[in-house]
């Protein structure tokens, strides 16, 4: 389990990446938008007051140079995808977000050389609010500063009436109150995407582990063997590499079970397996292919080498003491060591090896066989 501090800290790297992919795919639309108002302006009848006059030449130079901000943005959030690291990416955003919120600001003070009203800025909060993750400590110092901003500006602004400039003071603080609402909801939505994304990803590792896994020994189970093996019957066949197959059964497992119980016995076979485990080599696998029966794979191994490999694994068995609630116990193993030829089929990939395993055991068990 991941700790709440890491699993924070994740998020908001997550958030920073989600926010700069946002950045890359609103960049070229802010762009396209500022553009296309550029030229409507531009293409308008010349208005023959002089305010008019400069109110339309600023708002076409404006929005162009908005335009032209955004494409450059557009390139610079392409690249930090790439490379960067996240504190530089983090610094790029609020670069961003102050370009976004100014322009909109500005637009709204050259508007009011004409009219009132600050649709401009709702745009640019709208924008930062919807598109752009921020924590709500984030959102805060953002909307403060950018309300901030507007005060300034408009307390410069020389207004017709003290009434509009009060309006305008409250429209600001209402706006930018409404990308601070805006921003925590998004937020509050992209932290819950992702605990469910965890969540999810947690129960598939989950349900992968319990369907490649043995229960009692938590060693690979039958259907991970299957699935290697095909890999390894495959790989025999285009290379001819070798590859073993060693079978484990444990000799009169019945009598432990009959005498110190089912749970001593399951308590043996997590023992034995871990002893496997830990004796074999790192590029084996070993499985618990049911009862207390196991199989090792072993890649790149021919048929004396898995006999030795096997040898020493029954000699190991037969010399260590098994601990069951304070009794000691000894038991043997029989093996049975096959190679893959690369002419079968995955399915019948242990065949041989199951009948070098049932000839050690006819011939008295605590043995290897080895197949012809
Ligand atoms: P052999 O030397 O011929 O292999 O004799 P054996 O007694 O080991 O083999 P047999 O197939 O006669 O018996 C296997 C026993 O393993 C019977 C079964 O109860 C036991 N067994 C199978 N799975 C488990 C398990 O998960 N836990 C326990 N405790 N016993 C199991
Ligand atoms: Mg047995
Ligand atoms: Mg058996």
């Amino acid at each position: 389990m991941r700790s709440a501090l890491a699993v924070e800290s994740e998020n908001y790297n997550d958030a920073v990446t989600a926010t700069l992919q946002r950045i890359f795919w609103t960049a070229p639309i802010l762009a396209a938008g500022n553009l296309l108002a550029s030229l409507a302006f531009w293409l308008q009848e010349e208005p023959v007051d002089a305010t008019e006059i400069l109110w339309r030449s600023l708002i076409v130079k404006v929005n162009l140079l908005v335009s032209m901000v955004s494409l450059i943005i557009f390139f610079v959030s392409w690249l930090m995808k790439r490379q960067s690291s996240i504190r530089v990416q983090r610094v790029f955003i609020y670069v961003v977000i102050a370009f976004v919120l100014s322009s909109g600001l500005c637009i709204t003070l050259i508007d009011h050389l004409v009219m009132p009203g600050i649709t401009p800025l709702v745009i640019s909060v709208t924008i930062v609010g919807t598109f752009y993750y921020l924590t709500p400590k984030q959102a805060i110092l953002v909307f403060l500063l950018s309300f901030a901003a507007f005060r300034t500006a408009f307390s410069v602004l020389e207004m017709s009436s003290a009434n509009l400039q009060s309006s305008a003071l409250v429209n600001g603080l209402v706006v930018n109150a409404m990308g601070l609402a805006l921003s925590w909801v998004n937020w509050q939505h992209f932290q819950r995407t992702k605990r469910q994304e965890r969540t999810i990803e947690e129960q598939q590792a989950s349900l992968r582990k319990m369907a490649y896994h043995d229960y009692l020994t938590q060693l690979p189970n039958r259907h991970f063997l299957d699935e290697l093996m095909q890999k390894e019957v495959d790989l025999v066949r285009r290379t001819g590499a070798n590859c073993c197959i060693i079978i484990c059964d444990i000799d009169h497992f019945k009598n432990v079970n009959d005498t110190y119980g089912h749970l001593a016995g399951d308590d043996l076979l997590r023992a034995f397996g871990q002893l496997l485990q830990e004796n074999i080599r790192s590029g084996s696998t070993l499985v618990r292919l049911g009862g207390e029966e196991f199989v090792i794979l072993a890649p790149n191994t021919s048929l004396k080498q898995g006999a030795i490999a096997a040898e020493r694994l029954r000699d190991l068995v037969e010399k260590h003491t098994f601990y069951l609630e304070q009794n000691a116990v000894k038991i043997t193993a029989s093996f049975g060591v096959a190679t893959l030829t690369g002419t079968e089929e995955a399915r019948d990939y242990y065949h041989r090896a199951d009948r070098a395993l049932y000839t050690a055991k006819n011939r008295g068990r605590n043995q290897v066989g080895v197949a012809s």
